[in-house]
This record gives structure tokens, sequence and C-alpha cells, in this order.
């Protein structure tokens, strides 16, 4: 045991959660962390049956806590579809919280690979984390569609407040059946994108990469490379000539090209679209899902930090059955670094920040030595393996937490 716990300052937003990660977020909290620092939070309970008494007032609430305090640690939810307002006997399907608080901070979820030594990516090149953005408004998620079933002409039409029309172009004159869709996107939300981007990179000192595909769309894309070009000119091109990091544009094709080939170790810029599908390309490549962190960085600098998988409900089944489960709580486990790292860094309480380190440390070393949940069993060359329970692998790494806190380095 350390002699005495770390003081904090300003309380962090904490937001529990549902089913197996509410296990594993309690067991994190107490294995890991009160021991060591005088916990000072703000809680808001967040699973599912608290949002239904609450018609969801308290997402909006824990929301809203975040843009007084600054930082917020969130435990996976339930977005509730059908079977679940079934199953929890839910008064409707809610929103997903993630949305809420998304629509509510303005920000962009950035998701990180953890990387250890004995878990190699499927590209043998990538030795460093690849991080994700994707621009979570509009286009093709905000669209509007059409199933044309005879012939006619399709046509975009843009008209001003004042009823005047400024544009009509056709789009296809159709001669038989199809199908027809529109999207769109708002430069303040893009605007908000790029800027969140260029802080995170900054942030982390990584080189920034941005695409779309602006030789085929023209004024689309070529919108989104334009503010991106604009405000880093006009706001990031010093800082990030201090910081030794580079901006770097290309088309999306070149990119997915270049990204294979490189060591990784940069932050990689997506469209809504292109990063729905190269995050889980890019996590899956990395290993696991149970290895990906997430955080939400609003253009204000709020940050949320979460796992990026969602509440492992096939292993809490197993649990309500009285069954003692191997379920991985590293990236819940980072959400809690990372937002104990923040609040250290923006109150400036050094033994905060350390001490997130060093919880890294130990869980990265509990995987190298082979102590390891069964996610993770196939994935792992250690030499020696040793899979155990979720509550097993905890107390291995509070030993080698208490070691790591134990040297003042
Ligand atoms: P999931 O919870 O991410 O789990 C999918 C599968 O991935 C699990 O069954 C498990 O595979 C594996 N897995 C994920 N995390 C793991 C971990 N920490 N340790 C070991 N294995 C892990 O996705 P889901 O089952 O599709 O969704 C369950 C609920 O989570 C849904 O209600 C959904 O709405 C919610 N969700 C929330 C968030 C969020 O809050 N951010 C994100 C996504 C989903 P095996 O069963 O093969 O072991
Ligand atoms: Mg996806």
């Amino acid at each position: 045991m350390i002699n005495k716990k770390i003081d904090m300052i300003v309380p962090l937003v904490e937001m529990d959660g549902d089913e197996m990660t509410r296990v594993l977020w309690k067991m994190i909290k107490d294995i890991l962390i009160t021991p060591y620092v005088n916990l000072k939070t703000e809680y808001y309970d967040l699973g599912v049956e608290k949002r239904d008494e609450t018609d969801d007032q308290i997402t909006i609430d824990a929301a809203e806590a975040i843009k007084k305090y600054g930082v917020g640690v969130k435990c996976a939810t339930i977005t509730p579809n059908a079977a679940r307002v079934e199953e929890y006997k839910l008064k409707k399907m809610w929103k997903s919280p993630n949305g809420t608080i998304r629509s509510i901070l303005d920000g962009t979820v950035f998701r990180e690979p953890i990387i250890v030594n004995t878990i190699h990516p499927y590209v043998k090149t990538w030795n460093k984390p690849i991080v994700i953005a994707r621009h979570a408004y509009g286009d093709v998620y905000k669209n509007v569609e059409y199933r044309v079933d005879e012939a006619g002409k399709a046509e975009l039409v843009f008209t001003n407040n004042e009823g005047k029309e400024l544009s009509r172009q056709t789009i296809h004159e159709f001669k038989d059946k199809g199908v027809l869709m529109s999207m769109h996107n708002r430069d303040k939300s893009i605007e908000s994108f790029a800027k969140s981007c260029f802080n995170y990179a900054l942030e982390k000192k990584i080189d920034l990469w941005f695409s779309t595909k602006d030789t085929i769309s023209k004024t689309y894309d070529a919108n989104f490379k334009e503010i991106f070009e604009r405000i880093f000119e006009a706001e990031y091109k010093d800082k990030f000539q201090k910081a030794g990091i580079v901006y770097f544009y290309t088309l999306i094709d070149d990119v997915v090209a270049r990204i294979v080939k490189s060591e990784g170790g940069m932050l990689w810029a997506c469209k809504n679209y292109d990063g729905d599908v190269m995050s889980d390309l890019v996590a899956t490549a990395f290993g696991s899902l149970a290895m990906m962190t997430s955080v939400l960085v609003s253009p204000q600098g709020y940050f949320e930090y979460e796992a990026a998988h969602g509440t492992v409900q096939k292993h809490y089944y197993k649990h309500l059955k009285g069954e003692v489960t191997s379920t991985n709580p590293m990236a819940t486990i980072f959400a809690w670094t990372g937002a104990l790292r923040k609040r250290g860094e923006l109150d400036k309480i050094e033994e905060l920040v350390t001490f997130a380190d060093k919880l890294e440390v130990a869980c990265i070393k509990t995987i190298d030595h082979g102590t390891i949940t069964k996610d993770l069993a196939e994935l792992s060359d250690a030499s020696h393996k040793n899979v155990v329970t979720s509550e097993e692998w905890l107390r291995a790494t509070a030993k080698y937490l208490e070691i790591l806190l134990s040297q003042n380095l």
C-alpha cells in the first residue's frame, strides 16, 4: 500500500452504465482506484432503469455536468431496441445515451487501440496506434431517400427563406425504376470537427491525416477539404510546426493504401461513413474490441472517456446465472485513466497524472506477462499464458500497480 491517497480538487463526472460493464465498473473502482485515490466524482446513474425512471433527463443532466466540470468518464450503456424495451419494460425506446451526450457537447469521437507487446496487429508494420476520428454529423446518416417506380425527372432545388429559388439542377431523368438520395452537411459542424481533430493531434503530438473524395465530389467533399485547410492555415499551422507534427490531406483511396503500409502513430480524420467503416476495420486489425478506448472531445475542450465496446450482454447473462466471467476490463480501465490524467493535468495534480500512467503500465505488464482474460487467449503470444477471471486479472494488476507506486519514479 502507498502511505497517502491522492487527493482530487474538481470532481469527475462519473456515468455508470449497464450489464457486465456495470459489474466491472465497481470492481475496477474497488480494486484499482479507490485504494489509491480519494476519488471525487459527481455520480450519474445512466443504467437503463434510471434513464427510464427519469424520462432520460439523467442523461441530459450528465452531459450538462461535463460542460460544468470539463471531464467525464462513462460506462457502456444499453441503447434500447424493441427487445430491450420488452426485457426492461421500458416506457419507450429511449435514444442512445452516447448520441444524446454527443449532440449536447457537439463533440468528435476518437477511437484508439491499446498496444501491448504480446498481441500483434494483423498488419505487421503497425507498431503504433492508429487513432480514428469520425465526423458524427450528417451525410448518409441524415439523408433523404426516395424509391423511383416510374419514369420522371429528379431535381435538386434550393429555396432561401425569402422564398427565392437559388438553384435547380437535374439529378437524373429516369426512363424507368431506380433510387434517389440526397444528403447535407453544415459548415459549423465541419469546423467543429476540424478543430477537435487539430486539438487532439496537438495534445497527443501525432500527425493528422484527413481524406475525402474531392476529385469526384467537387463541391461537397471539396468543402470539407477547404474548411480543414482554412482553419489549419489560420489557427494551427504554427502550433503544429512547434509541436513537430504535420497535417496531411489526401484522397480517401490514397490514404487507405498508405495506412496499410505505415507503422501507425497518426490520427486519421474520417468523414462520417468512412469513419464508421474504417474504425471497425482498424479495431479488428489491432486485435480485439476489448482493447479499444474512445474519447469524445468537444471544440470547447470538454472530454468524455469510455470503452469502445458495449455492455457485453452475453457475459452478463452468465454472470446472472452465477458463473464467474473472464471479461476484459482494459478499455474501461483506460477510460478511467484517461479521465483521471486529464483531471490531473487541468488541476495541476502531478501525482494523479503519474498514477494514471502507472496504472496503464501495470495493465500492459499484466497482459505481457501472460495473465490474460479469455478474449486474448488466442491472440496473445506470451510464453506462459494464464487465462483468469476478471477479478483475478484486476488483483494481479493491482500487485504490479503497488510495485510501480512504491517506486518513486
Ligand atoms: P458488445 O457489448 O461490444 O459485445 C460484443 C461481443 O464482443 C461480446 O459478446 C464479446 O464476445 C466481445 N466483447 C466485447 N467487449 C468485451 C470485453 N470487454 N471482454 C471480452 N469480450 C468482449 O456488443 P453487443 O453485445 O452488440 O451490445 C451489447 C449492448 O451494448 C447493447 O445493448 C448495445 O446497445 C450496447 N452498446 C453500447 C455501447 C456504448 O455504450 N458505448 C457501444 C456498443 C454497444 P464473446 O461473447 O464472444 O465473448
Ligand atoms: Mg461501424
